[in-house]
Parts: structure tokens; C-alpha cells; sequence
């Protein structure tokens, strides 16, 4: 008789990188029988995978927690279980209180130990005990997850290859919530690509808390760099484009901002933070760098691709800072002109250097600040787009538009672009004339005589 399948509601707040480890437990759940379900009243087991980066991210883990408890008692009031786990940066953080706090939660698993997210859930089952692990285990968690198994279709993936951080900028929790700086072997890593090529990923995004500090052990014994590991990814023949994320400044070294110029499949957009423009206030955050050494760095990537499409992380209303200091951030977001940029009002973090700082900027002074910074922001994404008006683009297509008869992919510049076509281009890059710049997307025209191109299959 067949067996009956499990269902597993995944919650994820928070980054990409907590995205990717969804899609790892998701994994790692299915040789115990469980497959993913939309509905959270249909689970046998929740999964929130939680962040932990602003307080009101950690607050959203609660509310959502009081929503699962309703949802576990109606379950339960119709004879049927509903097992309820906390993964990722607020497990970390709270780890027992969590248990304390929330009567509905069974396990808390910390983002280093979600390899063993399986095991827990079969312990808890039959020993009905609640159980939180939070330690950093020194077992490689990305050699004891399965290998990436067959999943959806899917044109774009991330492929987590550095965690952690050991830059502790007074603001941060993630050197705490995710630890020490770890790099992933080369080997692993292309191994784990070659995999999602082969499943008919077509773009890849390497991702990392500090991406650009990658450091991991060769098969050569060298040390490999972010710039080398890119450039084996580029050998395989099905990946078509490559990007990586988050990098920092003090980390871009020139062979990376080279490779922007030489190889074509790495995509011509970098997410690279400077959160503020103000020596005083980059120096009070320990960011290690100054407004005019992200200038010159700014400068040396456009010398290598003029045409990149640059974004950044912005904090406003850290301790301290005045309306000089907030001013030197506007001007910075001026001269550099942005395509694309995250900006936060600076929230104290329990445990953090800069939350036991004097003069703590209150949250109106905050609250216009970001409103004044987001609308400049707002000016300058609209001019990048409008800027692509009237190019001929190469979009990767990854899925149907909202419309009838739409299709929607991605330009090199990482914008959003609608173009009317057929599904079958689905996971395929055409060239697309670009009409028109909406307020969060590209419209276009597929380029007339278009042909097909096969995209490379990989052998694994
Ligand atoms: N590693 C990246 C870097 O060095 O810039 C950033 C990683 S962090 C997960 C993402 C962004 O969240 C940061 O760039 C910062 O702008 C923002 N952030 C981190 N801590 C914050 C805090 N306490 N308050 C407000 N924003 C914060
Ligand atoms: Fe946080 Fe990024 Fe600073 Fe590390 S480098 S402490 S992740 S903001």
C-alpha cells in the first residue's frame, strides 16, 4: 500500500539566504515522507524559518506563532497533529526562552544545525518531548544535508557558498546568530550547481552573509577566491548567467571587479552596501571603510563595466547621527547614482555594541529620514530604468506574466521585464526591445526574426 504522504508548510522571513535553507529542509524532509503544502491547515508539520536582523522582524515570528496556534487547536479539535518548529536567526537568538515563551513551538533549530532538522522531528515524535538545538556544530552541515534532489522546474536558484561574518559592525546580529565566517569547498559547490543545471536552472546566484570574502579550500590546495570560483561555475556549459550576493566593500578585491569586465556570464549588477555616508557614523558601525574608499572602489567597478547596475543597504537614525551626518548620506546616494537600494531605520539589537550607545536617535527623526533618503532612492532606480528604454536587452525568462499571453523574466540589470510571448520560452534567454519603464518593471517586445537557442544540456 502506498505510503501516505506528509504535509510540510514552510514559512520564510527575511533574506535570500534563509530562502535557500528552506529549500534545503524542504529537501531533507522528503526521504521522512513529508512534500510542501501552500496551506497552513493542511500541514503535519510547520516549519518558520525566522530573521532576527530588525526587531520588527523578530516581532512578526510571534504573531505569526499566535496564528499557528489557532491552526494547530482547530487541527487537533478534528483528531489530527500539527508539529510546529523554529528555524533560523530568531531560533538562534532565543533558543530556549522561544520554548518558554511559545507553548505552540516543539523544536527550535538554529540555522547551523538544520541537517538534523529530520531527526529532531522523529525524536519528537516518539518521545513527544520538546527540544531546542542551537549549538554550531563542528560536522559540515552542507555535507550532511542529501544532495540537491529533483524539485520544481526552475530557471534561477541560489546556492548558498559562505556563512557567518567576523566583521562585527556595532550594529549587526549576525556574527552572533549566524557565527564565525565559514567557506563551503569549491568541489561541493560545483558539484551542487552542476546538479541544478542538470534539473534546467539556467542562472545561478551565489550567495553568502560576506559573499566576497569567500575563501575555500581548492581541490589544488590553494585557497580559492570568490573571482576563481566564478570563473569554474562560467565552465559550465547550461549555467548562462551568475550573479553573487551580499558582498562588502572592504572584501572587493580586483580580481573580482575584473571579472566584471571579463566574463560574460557574470551579470553586471552588484548588491554592495555602504549603510552611511558619514565618517564619524561609518567609524562608530566599524565598517572598516570610509565614504571616499566606497567612491574610489565605485569608480574602479565602473572603469570595468560602465554599464553595471549598482545597489546597496542604507541604515538611517544610527546613535549619534546628525543632520550633517544624514546629509553626507544623501550626497553619497547622489553622486553614485543607484539602480536599486535597501534602506532601514537603524533598530537597537539586544546583545550589539550599538545598542548600549548614547543618543539613540528617536523614531520620528528616524521615520523622516527614511522617507526623505526612499524618495531620492525611488529617483534614482526610476532613472537607471528609464535609462534601459529603448536598448535591446537579453531577458532570461523564468515564468507567466500576470496577464494573458504574458511572459516575465529578468535583464542583466536584475529588472523585473514583462513581454508578451509563449510559455515554451519559459527558462530561455531572447532578446527583448524595451518599451517602457512602469514604476517597478520593464515592458518590452520580443525582437522580431527571433530564433530559438537550445541552451547547453549538462552532462551529470
Ligand atoms: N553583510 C552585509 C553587509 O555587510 O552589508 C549585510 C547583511 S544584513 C543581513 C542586511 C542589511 O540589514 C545590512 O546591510 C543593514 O543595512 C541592515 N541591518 C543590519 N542590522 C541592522 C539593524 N540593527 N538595524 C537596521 N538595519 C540593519
Ligand atoms: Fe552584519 Fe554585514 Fe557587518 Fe557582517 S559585514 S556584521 S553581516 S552588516
Amino acid at each position: 500500500m502506498a505510503r501516505r504522504l506528509k504535509k510540510l508548510h514552510i514559512k520564510t522571513f527575511g533574506c535570500q539566504m534563509n530562502a535557500y535553507d528552506s529549500e534545503r529542509m524542504a529537501e531533507a524532509l522528503q526521504p521522512a515522507g513529508y512534500e510542501l503544502t501552500k496551506s497552513l491547515g493542511d500541514a503535519d508539520l510547520v516549519i518558520l524559518n525566522t530573521c532576527h536582523i530588525r526587531e520588527k522582524a523578530a516581532e512578526k515570528v510571534y504573531s505569526e506563532l499566535g496564528r499557528v496556534r489557532l491552526t494547530k487547536e482547530a487541527r487537533k479539535a478534528h483528531g489530527h497533529d500539527q508539529m510546529v518548529a523554529v528555524a533560523g536567526c530568531v531560533a538562534q537568538a532565543e533558543g530556549h526562552e522561544l520554548i518558554a515563551r511559545a507553548p505552540v513551538v516543539d523544536i527550535v533549530v538554529g540555522p547551523q544545525s538544520l541537517h538534523r532538522l529530520a531527526d529532531l522531528v522523529a525524536e519528537a515524535q516518539s518521545t513527544g518531548e520538546r527540544s531546542v538545538e542551537t549549538e554550531f556544530p563542528a560536522e559540515d552541515k552542507f555535507a550532511a544535508l542529501p544532495p540537491r534532489a529533483q524539485g520544481k522546474r526552475q530557471v534561477s536558484a541560489f546556492v548558498t557558498v559562505q556563512e557567518g561574518c567576523d566583521k562585527f559592525c556595532t550594529f549587526c546580529v549576525v556574527p552572533y546568530t549566524r557565527g564565525a565566517e565559514y567557506s563551503r569547498k569549491p568541489a561541493e559547490i560545483v558539484a551542487e550547481v552542476e546538479r541544478l543545471a542538470a534539473r534546467g536552472v539556467r542562472e545561478i546566484t551565489l550567495l553568502g552573509q560576506n559573499v566576497n570574502a569567500y575563501h575555500g579550500d581548492g581541490p589544488d590546495r590553494a585557497a580559492w577566491s570568490l573571482a576563481r570560483l566564478l570563473q569554474r561555475l562560467a565552465e559550465i556549459p547550461a549555467i548562462e548567467r551568475l550573479r553573487f550576493t551580499t558582498s562588502h566593500p572592504h572584501d572587493m578585491d580586483d580580481d573580482l571587479i575584473a571579472l566584471f569586465g571579463d566574463e560574460p556570464k557574470l551579470m553586471p549588477y552588484l548588491h554592495l552596501p555602504f549603510q552611511a555616508g558619514s565618517d564619524r557614523i561609518l567609524a562608530a558601525m566599524n565598517r572598516k571603510h570610509t565614504a571616499a574608499d566606497y567612491e574610489a572602489l565605485i569608480e574602479q567597478i565602473r572603469a570595468a563595466r560602465p554599464d553595471i547596475a549598482l545597489s546597496t543597504d542604507i541604515i538611517v537614525g544610527f546613535p549619534g547621527e546628525t543632520d550633517t551626518d544624514f546629509e553626507a548620506t544623501l550626497s553619497l546616494v547622489r553622486r553614485v547614482r543607484f539602480a536599486q537600494a535597501f534602506s532601514f531605520k537603524y533598530s537597537a539589537r539586544p546583545g550589539t555594541p550599538a545598542a548600549d550607545l548614547d543618543g539613540q536617535v528617536p523614531d520620528s527623526v528616524k521615520k523622516e529620514r527614511l522617507a526623505v533618503l526612499q524618495t531620492l532612492l525611488e529617483d534614482s532606480r526610476h532613472d537607471f530604468d528609464r535609462a534601459t528604454v529603448g536598448r535591446r536587452l537579453p531577458v532570461l525568462f523564468e515564468g507567466k506574466g500576470r496577464k494573458t499571453g504574458q511572459i516575465t523574466g529578468r535583464s542583466p540589470y536584475l529588472q523585473a521585464v514583462h513581454v508578451e510571448g509563449p510559455d515554451a520560452l519559459i527558462g530561455y534567454i531572447a532578446e527583448v526591445d524595451i518599451s517602457a519603464a512602469g514604476p517597478n518593471s520593464l515592458t518590452g517586445v520580443m525582437k522580431s526574426g527571433f530564433e530559438w537557442r537550445e541552451p547547453v544540456q549538462a552532462a551529470v
